[in-house]
């Protein structure tokens, strides 16, 4: 795993393109997308993992985080033709960065398998 970006840019220390920001979530724009359009759905407070949240009393966080989702893909325009939201989690899941974040690809019809 690399470090935690998220958190830098959360801090002010790392520049990104924020396209949404609340008390609980920021949404920003991939550095490398996969699809036209490729969010981020990043928690504020620092989880490294699905595990590590689940520790925790979140209070419906995540339930959140998934309405910030459908926010943001109304606020892109790909709410009515689709989307895909993906977690990766640990060394099988391909999980780059240690901050919890949900992906929303969409922007053109993708794939037809999760899975190569
Ligand atoms: P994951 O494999 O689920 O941990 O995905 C991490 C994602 O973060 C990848 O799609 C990267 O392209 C993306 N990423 C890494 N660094 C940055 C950054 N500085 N700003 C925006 N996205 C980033």
């Amino acid at each position: 795993m690399i470090t935690d970006v998220f958190c830098k840019i959360l801090k002010g220390e790392l520049k990104a393109d924020v396209v949404y920001k609340d008390n609980d979530f920021w949404v920003v724009k991939d550095i490398n997308p996969q699809a036209p359009i490729h969010l981020l759905i990043i928690p504020v407070k620092h989880f490294t993992s699905l595990e590590d949240f689940m520790e925790g009393d979140n209070n419906g966080l995540l339930g959140k985080g998934l309405v910030v989702a459908h926010k943001v893909a109304h606020q892109a325009g790909i709410a009515e033709k689709g989307y895909r939201l993906i977690i990766n989690e640990g060394e099988h899941g391909g999980k780059m960065v240690p901050h919890l974040h949900i992906h929303l690809l969409g922007g053109k019809r993708l794939g037809p398998k999760l899975v190569k």
